[in-house]
This record gives structure tokens, C-alpha cells and sequence, in this order.
């Protein structure tokens, strides 16, 4: 379980890896009654419902030609996910009412998702897994290495080259977020030069190749804010993660120590940066002076465990 309390990364489905390597899984997916698939096309989902749209978990029989992909099983179900093509647009599948993006489900079920109900969480899960491999199969037809066209293999788990015999796998890109707080208890918020005034969050950034994460925190910290992050033990503690698939980011979050507090703000990306006080940030939160990110980030989850309660508003 994670430290923080994440809706984001709630799940409950068991992936059953091993099942992966069947040879006739698709086939036997595709013709099991106890099958139900997540249907995605241009990275939506097939959703029920208009007021309150759910992700549709549909029978396998008579759906379209696509990609299918195996997520895994919950209670003797086997889940799949059917990835349409993405180069015409296409109409939602018998069953469906419409498509819907994840963040907009997410946020629709955010309440459900922290109070950990079955039904929500399972299909949550799901769906994170599926928008995750959506993504990677649209951007990975061919081999890296000699451009070949690649074969989805295992269950939609791995591209395989027929010229080179060489298989891809899922690729996820590590990033870090970071509640940077200073010996005065004060917290670190940065604006983005593309955010509407008066919204402010938690510095974060990519991982880069070969690099340990403790030095990402340190150097994305530098420059976006200027502010230096300390590097004895203790300075940088790791908190909690959650997938974030768009397109196919993990974000790790961290609490890191400043011990050096200066604020220069010359970073393209990030334009504003300040400390704030426990009373300041509450004040500014609840006249809205201040809008804070969404109940389902990681970096509402660091800001709220630093402040140490929930706090009002939101983006
Ligand atoms: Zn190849």
C-alpha cells in the first residue's frame, strides 16, 4: 500500500502474468463467457451512462476487429481490453453510449475510488492498465531496430520483430514529483508559464537517462526553483507512486529538504516559485487566491500529507 492515500493507483484485479504465455489466449478470450472487455479507441473508453459515465465492461461476442490485449481476472472473470484502429473514427460499440477520457472518469469517480468501493476500483484498475498499453501499441508498430512491422504477442503484452526476432516490451517513463520544504517548515509551490493565474503545485520532472532518482529531485528542484536540496541520508524520502498513462508516466513522489532556500525563477517551464507557510497556504487556498491540483494527483496527496489535513479547493 502506498504511504499517501492515492485514488489514482487503487486496483484490485489480480494481472495473472502467467496466463500471458498461453498460446491460444486470445482465442479463448475472445469466446469465454466469462470474459468482459475494456474497449478503447483513439485512448477512450467505451463508457455506459451520460450523466455519470462508467467505463463499459462488454461480452466478447460481436465486437469489431482490433488489437486485444489481457489484463487479468477478479473473481473467476477474465478481463481483456480491445484496442480499435485508430485511424478512422469510429462509433461506440453495441452496448456503449459514448467514449470518455480517463482523467475525466478518474475525476467523475474520485469519491467512490477514496472510499474504496469494489466495483469502482476494479474497473479504475483496469483501466489504468488498458490506457496504459493502448498507448504503447500505438506508438510501437514497428521494430526499433530495422522498422520491420512487429506482431502483437502474449497476450498483447510484447511486439515481437519477425526480421530480427527481436521482442519490445511496454515501456514506462519514471518521473518525480517532490513536496520540497525548508528547516522553517514552509513548503515549495511552483506556477507553470502555461497555467492560468493563481494555480500552483509541486515541482516535478523526467527522469533522465542514467540517473538515480535523488539526483532527478535534486536537479529538477535546481532548476526550476533554484532552491538546493540537501544530500545526506534523510533528504530526500521516497512517499508513494501512481501510474499517470498520458502516455505512460510513473510518477514517484518524494518529500525533500532545501537547505538552501533562495528562490530564482529563470526556467522556461516553471515562471513563479515560493514558500509557504502552514497558515499562509490555508488562507490562500480558501479565498482562491491559490488553486491547488486535483483530489486525484500525487501532488495534492504530498502537499496535503505536508500540510497534514485536507485543504480547500481545487484547480
Ligand atoms: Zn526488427
Amino acid at each position: 500500500m502506498n504511504p499517501l492515500e492515492l485514488p489514482f493507483s487503487r486496483t484490485r484485479h489480480d494481472r495473472a502474468a502467467h496466463r500471458r504465455s498461453e498460446s491460444d489466449l486470445v482465442d479463448r478470450l475472445r469466446r469465454g463467457p466469462d470474459t468482459r472487455v475494456l474497449v478503447l479507441h483513439r485512448k477512450r473508453l467505451a463508457v455506459v451512462g451520460h450523466e455519470s459515465p462508467r467505463a463499459a465492461l462488454l461480452a466478447p461476442g460481436g465486437l469489431p476487429e482490433g488489437t486485444w490485449v489481457y489484463l487479468g481476472e477478479d473473481h473467476g472473470a477474465s478481463y481483456a481490453a480491445l484496442l480499435l484502429p485508430d485511424d478512422e473514427d469510429l462509433a461506440p460499440p453495441e452496448g456503449a453510449d459514448g467514449w470518455s477520457g480517463l482523467r475525466e472518469l478518474t475525476s467523475g469517480q474520485a469519491e467512490a475510488l477514496a472510499e474504496d468501493d469494489d466495483a469502482t476500483v476494479l474497473v479504475h484498475g483496469l483501466s489504468v492498465e488498458a490506457v496504459a498499453l493502448a498507448g504503447w501499441h500505438a506508438t510501437h508498430r514497428r521494430c526499433g531496430r530495422c522498422g520491420t512491422p512487429t506482431l502483437v504477442v502474449q497476450g498483447g503484452w510484447a511486439r515481437h520483430c519477425p526480421v530480427d526476432e527481436r521482442e519490445t516490451y511496454p515501456r514506462t517513463d519514471p518521473a518525480v514529483i517532490m513536496a520540497v520544504v525548508d528547516d522553517a517548515d514552509r513548503l515549495l509551490l511552483g506556477h507553470a508559464a502555461t497555467w492560468p493565474a493563481g494555480r500552483f503545485s509541486t515541482l516535478a520532472g523526467f527522469v533522465e537517462a542514467g540517473e538515480a532518482l535523488e539526483d532527478t529531485v535534486r536537479r529538477e528542484v535546481a532548476e526550476e526553483s533554484g532552491v538546493v536540496v540537501g544530500t545526506e541520508p534523510g533528504d530526500v524520502v521516497y512517499r508513494g507512486s501512481q501510474a499517470w498513462p498520458f502516455p505512460a508516466s510513473l510518477m514517484l513522489g518524494f518529500r525533500a529538504r532545501a537547505i538552501g532556500t533562495e528562490v530564482r525563477t529563470d526556467d522556461e517551464e516553471v515562471t513563479d516559485a515560493r514558500w509557504f507557510a502552514r497558515d499562509e497556504l490555508y488562507d490562500a487556498a480558501a479565498s482562491r487566491e491559490l488553486l491547488l491540483p486535483g483530489r486525484h494527483s500525487i501532488a495534492r496527496a504530498l502537499i496535503e500529507e505536508w500540510y497534514g489535513a485536507e485543504l480547500p479547493g481545487t484547480w
